[in-house]
């Protein structure tokens, strides 16, 4: 391959000798393709018309009242899907489009990615099979619905803890076999190279919007940029057009579920070791034995053991830092947001808003704390009441 897609120590393609060559033929078409002007222009005119780009900013008046400072949000909540995956599986169904590919597979965890991946299969006509644990389909009906409303096939996987983990193991396993007429749509940026580059190259247009975006509306850049962090594409997405502006502090955050000194959360920054998951050498999550560990959050989104090898490096490097937010922050974060502002954000993002309000405290009152709203939250408010039902607050 070209580049070995390296992030520092981290990244790398740790995967079997059978899926070296289909990931460089993936690798090689990305290269070719991504600035040819025809692809640049049709991928553009998609985003505009069917997914609704650019997504505004909004100032929150009341939260920045509260806060101190002024609270910005990129609202990929408004994009169509309800969420910013939808610029990554745009992205890479015209890719595989242009590779004359004639399958689409992909992993889904919760379902988000999967519903993205099968509502691009069906814009672009291509069929579509998509890979989820026993579990989760037994317990994320609506979006198995959804799939399957859009004509995607979905694969139940029976193996090892049947949830996200395995179902990107399989996934894999299938790629390797019908390689020739299958491309994998990759749900965030960890994964073996190039997944981590090309998922990061189709999410960077969050960050290239908001940063013109300030520029336009305050004439200065932000103080502070919070996004949570799962697997790390929506982070990766608009911080990417902020690292060399040194100044700008980059805010990364990962769930601590129940709490981060139990063992039920998903701190694979925070908490983990540098380890190789699924091709990638980065933080994850494992016992002393080097086993990866279940991670915990209540928001499913979140609920990945390992993060996208970028993000390792820019911890590392001290470029970003990344703190964590318990499922009951989450939650307090996902109501203020919803009755000061009359937007209900996915509980993912809740982790970010929640971080803000204690970041806010070092800022002043004109500094711009800009946190990325990754997805809207009508898909969370049955799980939110359920877990108010269920606390004694
Ligand atoms: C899937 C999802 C996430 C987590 O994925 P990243 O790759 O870390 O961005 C965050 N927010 C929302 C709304 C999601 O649907």
């Amino acid at each position: 391959m070209k580049t070995l897609g390296r992030f520092g120590k981290f990244g790398g393609c740790y995967v079997s000798e059978l899926l070296i060559p289909v990931l460089a033929e993936v690798e090689q078409a990305f290269l070719q393709y991504k600035d040819e002007p025809d692809f640049q222009k049709e991928l553009c005119t998609m985003l505009k018309e069917f997914a609704g780009r650019p997504t505004p900013i909004t100032e929150m008046k009341n939260l920045s009242n509260a806060f101190g400072c002024r609270v910005v949000l990129k609202r990929e909540d408004l994009l169509h899907g309800g969420a910013h995956k939808t610029n990554n599986v745009l992205g890479q169904a015209l890719l595989a489009k242009r590779m004359r590919k004639t399958e689409l597979i992909a992993e889904t965890g919760a379902g988000q990615h999967g519903v993205a991946t099968a509502m691009a299969g069906a814009l672009f006509g291509i069929p579509t099979r998509i890979f989820m644990g026993a579990k989760d389909i037994a317990r994320q009906h609506p979006n198995v619905q959804r799939m399957k409303l859009f004509g995607a096939e979905v694969i139940s996987v029976d193996s090892g803890s049947q949830s996200l983990k395995d179902a990107i193991n399989d996934a894999l396993r299938y790629w390797t076999a019908h390689s020739k007429e299958t491309y994998y749509v990759f749900g965030t940026v960890a994964g073996p190279h190039p997944f981590p580059s090309l998922v990061a190259h189709f999410q960077r247009v969050i960050g290239d919007e908001a940063r013109a975006q300030c520029l336009e509306r305050y004439g200065k850049l932000p103080h502070t940029i919070c996004a949570c962090v799962g697997g790390g594409s929506n982070a990766i997405g608009i911080f990417k057009a902020f690292i060399e502006d040194r100044a700008v502090r980059l805010v990364g955050v990962e769930p601590a579920g129940e709490g981060i000194e139990t063992n039920k959360h998903g701190a694979a920054l925070g908490m983990g070791r540098p380890g190789s998951l699924h091709g990638s050498y980065s933080y994850c999550l494992q016992d002393e034995d080097g086993q990866i560990l279940e991670a915990h959050s209540i928001s499913a989104g979140l609920d990945y053991p390992g993060v996208g090898p970028e993000h390792s490096y820019l911890k590392d490097m001290e470029r970003a830092q990344y703190v964590s937010i318990t499922d009951q922050e989450a939650v307090a974060a996902f109501l203020l947001l919803t009755k000061k502002e009359g937007i209900i954000p996915a509980l993912e993002p809740s982790h970010a808003i929640a971080a803000a309000q204690k970041l806010a405290s070092t800022m002043k009152k004109d500094d711009i704390l800009l946190i990325n709203l990754s997805g809207r939250g009508d898909k969370d408010i049955d799980h939110v009441l359920h877990y108010l039902e269920h606390q004694d607050v």
